[in-house]
């Protein structure tokens, strides 16, 4: 029996290593993306006990070519049925003093290469009729104020993309997820330039395990948007709800007390 295949950028640490070895332990062959072909080839070897095949894919997504490259393998591989689009970095300087060089690689791999490579796929799953995107944002999409405001953005922008994505592509077969972690233990933090352990208090934290199993269980609980963290899901659902509201008045002319 073929097994199905997962794709995951980001996939050399981190939430995206996690998922590889969640997904390998649900039959799941991988497609491996990052810069650091060493780790790669080692979670490759890891999954291999686990008796999942993985093809590891070196790339710098801040790269256009290498992003490329990842479309590629999006489009020809038909038997990639899931797409974690979750490579990403962070930056925690005050807004104003937040460098160029950052701001730069940020939006070239958390927005552009997300978008691109979340588009890609969902040209290959509606051609083939089905197949899973998840969006790797961040509670900060909802919560911008609480963070650097470039990294917030990128996250934003990524559950914009989301939403769209899904009322384009839902009626072909396609299921998007957004998951929006807030604070988990990984090494975003350090390749930040900080420790996550002195800056929150540890109940503010999430280990990655439990971060990436509320997740997966969101995705079988049929959720579009997971938090994993949100005690009550009708708090979201009354924020949907308040967003859609607005909808039908958002088009038309100046309302009246602009005149
Ligand atoms: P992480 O451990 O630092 O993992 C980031 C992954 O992205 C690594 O595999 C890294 O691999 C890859 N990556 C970084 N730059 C890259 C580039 N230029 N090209 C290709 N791959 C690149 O951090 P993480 O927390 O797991 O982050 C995963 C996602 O979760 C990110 O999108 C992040 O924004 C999101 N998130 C994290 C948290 C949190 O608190 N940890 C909260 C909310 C959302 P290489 O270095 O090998 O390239």
């Amino acid at each position: 029996m073929t097994r199905p295949k997962a794709l995951i950028t980001g996939a050399s640490s981190g939430i995206g290593k996690v998922y590889a070895q969640k997904l390998a332990a649900r039959g799941y062959d991988l497609v491996l993306v990052a810069r650091d072909g060493a780790r790669l080839e080692q979670l490759a070897a890891e999954l291999a006990k686990a008796g999942a095949k993985s093809d590891v894919v070196v790339a710098d997504l801040t790269q256009s070519a290498d992003v490329t490259r990842v479309e590629q393998v999006l489009d020809r591989d038909s038997a990639i049925t899931f797409f974690l689009n979750n490579a990403g970095i962070a930056t925690v300087e005050p807004l104003l003093q937040t460098p160029v060089e950052v701001i730069e690689r940020l939006v070239a791999l958390n927005v552009t290469a997300a978008t691109r490579l979340a588009l890609a796929a969902g040209r290959a799953f509606v051609a083939r009729k089905s197949g899973t995107i998840v969006n790797m944002a961040s509670i900060v999409a909802f919560n911008p104020e609480r963070f650097n405001g470039v990294y917030s953005g990128s996250k934003s922008f990524l559950m914009a993309l989301s939403h769209a994505m899904t009322r384009e592509l839902n009626e072909n077969g396609v299921t998007i997820q957004t998951v929006l972690p807030g604070a988990t233990r990984t090494e975003i933090w350090e390749r930040a330039g900080t420790d996550v352990d002195t800056r929150l208090p540890a109940e503010r934290i999430m280990d990655t395990d439990e971060m990436v199993d509320a997740a997966l269980k969101g995705l079988e609980l049929g959720e579009r948007i997971t938090i994993p963290s949100l005690p009550d899901a009708n708090q979201l659902a009354d924020a949907e709800a308040a967003r859609l509201k607005l909808g039908p008045n958002l088009w038309a002319h100046p309302a009246e007390r602009y005149r």
